[in-house]
């Protein structure tokens, strides 16, 4: 048995999956647990990156699996299914979590911190907090990230009251603008610069048929769609190569203010006429803008499929 306790989130790590399970790191480190190391078990995405590039640090280790027997600690996930390969031959010491709890099961006790927060790291915050351990600026740092990033800047519903007051603590702590740090940060994660205009289209595109006519609604997330409309002469290339190709009669491209809650479409093809009675709206350059409209299962979607 090795006597390193890995310390890891789930798969397909976001920003809180990897940064509490660092911060739990130093957490442990200051309390005198000595032998935890934080790891990861997915590749990092970009808004993460960019947290670790604020910071000037290296990211934690990535690790395919666990041997049978290996002493872990799990954060911001519990369900075996959305851990690490290995992992149910693997000793849980410890979870500290913020999901249902579901798929898990341990053969020892263990100590098991679940709270319903709109993040793992507000529930580290306290435990900070709870154990007078002084709060250093990385740490403010890699807690705040993951809660600007849980709860897209506290405009999340899952946001709680603890997950406001630890931000603003943490921000206070950290020394730096909670909002326009935040901004960056989440701006980062959906950064689409590396996709060319076609994988942009298909990276979230649903395919809908009614009644033989075709149609695609595809959606991308931004916090500033000045930024991806730089690139609508290309994307409506794309898009028209898509129609042609498969015989679509429409295509609608939403892309998705994450930050203010509002949409901005592109929508092309010989039904692109029905985004008018759908949303009240007329196409100008071949865009509408639709204030209100994130959802694609519950506003898009229904408007669309009504009048099409
Ligand atoms: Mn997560
Ligand atoms: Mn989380």
């Amino acid at each position: 048995m090795s006597e390193e306790i890995l310390i890891f989130g789930h798969q397909n790590p976001d920003t809180d999956a990897i940064c509490s399970a660092l911060v739990k790191q130093i957490l442990n480190e200051k309390k005198g647990i000595k032998n935890t190391k934080a790891v990861r078990i997915g590749k990092l995405n970009k808004e993460t990156q960019y947290v670790f590039d604020y910071l000037e640090i290296e990211a934690p280790q990535l690790i395919e699996s666990v041997n049978e027997g290996q002493q872990v600690m799990l954060v911001d996930h519990n369900e075996f299914n959305q851990s690490v390969k290995g992992i149910e031959n693997a000793k849980v010491l410890e979870v500290v979590d913020h999901h249902r709890i579901s798929n898990f099961e341990t053969g020892e006790p263990l100590y098991y911190t679940a709270k319903p927060y709109g993040c793992t790291s507000t529930i580290l915050y306290e435990q900070f907090k709870e154990n007078n351990i002084q709060i250093e600026r990385k740490e403010a740092i890699l807690m705040l990230s993951a809660i600007v990033s849980d709860t897209l800047l506290l405009k999340s519903p899952t946001t709680t009251d603890h997950d406001v007051n630890a931000l603003n603590r943490l921000g206070e702590i950290a020394g730096i603008d909670i909002n326009e740090y935040g901004l960056e940060m989440l701006k980062a994660g959906t950064d689409l610069d590396d996709f060319s205009a076609e994988e942009l289209i298909n990276l979230d595109a649903k395919s809908l048929d009614k009644n033989g006519t075709k149609f695609v609604i595809a959606q991308v997330n931004t916090v500033s769609i000045p930024d991806v409309l730089k690139r609508q002469k290309e994307l409506e290339k794309a898009i028209n190569d898509e129609i042609n190709n498969k015989g679509l009669d429409l295509f609608v491209l939403a892309i998705t203010d994450i930050l203010n809650s509002n949409s901005e479409i592109i929508a092309l093809g010989n039904k692109a006429e029905v985004i008018k009675d759908a949303f009240g709206k007329e196409l100008k350059d071949n865009r509408a803008f639709l204030e209100g409209v994130v959802s694609r299962k519950k506003q898009l979607l229904p408007n669309i499929d009504k009048n099409i």
